[in-house]
């Protein structure tokens, strides 16, 4: 299962690298971007074969 996937930032369009939680099954956190420090809704996905996607909307 992957423990890092990227998304890209909302507000500044910068791809952003997040820690993830395999255990945690499918997510939604507010996360701030680490270069524009606007936050951003997550929200994690996995497929059968552990691969994550992160979808970020402007929060
Ligand atoms: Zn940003």
């Amino acid at each position: 299962m992957d423990e890092t996937a990227t998304y890209f930032c909302d507000h500044c369009g910068e791809e952003i690298e997040a820690s993830i939680d395999p255990s945690a099954g499918t997510q939604e956190y507010v996360e701030d971007c680490p270069v524009c420090c606007a936050p951003n809704l997550l929200t994690i996905r996995w497929d059968e074969q552990g691969t994550a996607t992160i979808e970020a909307r402007a929060e």
